[in-house]
C-alpha cells in the first residue's frame, strides 16, 4: 500500500528505530505514547485490521513478539491492545498491537 503510513515505516522510509525486527514484524515506539512504554507491533504486510487477519502463523507471531519484546525489556506487566475499525478507535488501517506499560493502567 503505497500510501500507508505503517507500510513506510516497516519498510524503513523514514529510518525509525526499530525496538525489533524480523522478517514478518517490526517494533517501534508510538509518536503520541499514552504510557511511558507505547510500542507498536506492526507486520511488514499491509493488513488493514483484525477483521483481516486470516493467516494464523502470523497472529501467532504477532501475539509471540509482544511477549519477546517485553521479555527483552525486562517488562512483565503490560497491556496489549488491538483496535479494529473506526468506531473502536482505530486510526491506521494497518493492523498493529499496542504494548502499554510503565504507568497507571486504572486512568
Ligand atoms: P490506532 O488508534 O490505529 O490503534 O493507533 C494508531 C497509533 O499509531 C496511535 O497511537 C498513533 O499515535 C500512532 N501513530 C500514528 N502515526 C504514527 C507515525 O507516523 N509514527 C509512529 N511511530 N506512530 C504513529
Ligand atoms: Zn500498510
Amino acid at each position: 500500500m503505497s500510501d500507508c503510513i505503517f507500510c513506510k515505516i516497516v519498510n524503513g522510509e523514514f529510518n525509525t528505530e526499530f525496538i525489533y525486527e524480523d522478517d514478518t514484524v517490526a517494533v517501534f515506539k508510538d509518536i503520541n505514547p499514552k504510557m511511558p512504554v507505547h510500542l507498536l507491533v506492526v507486520p511488514k504486510k499491509h493488513i488493514e485490521s483484525l477483521n483481516f487477519l486470516e493467516d494464523e502463523k502470523l497472529s501467532g507471531t504477532l501475539l509471540q513478539t509482544v511477549r519477546k519484546v517485553c521479555k527483552k525489556l525486562g517488562i512483565t506487566d503490560y497491556k496489549t491492545l488491538i483496535n479494529t475499525g473506526k468506531g473502536a478507535g482505530q486510526e491506521v488501517f494497518h493492523i498493529h498491537l499496542h504494548i502499554l506499560a510503565g504507568g497507571n493502567f486504572n486512568l
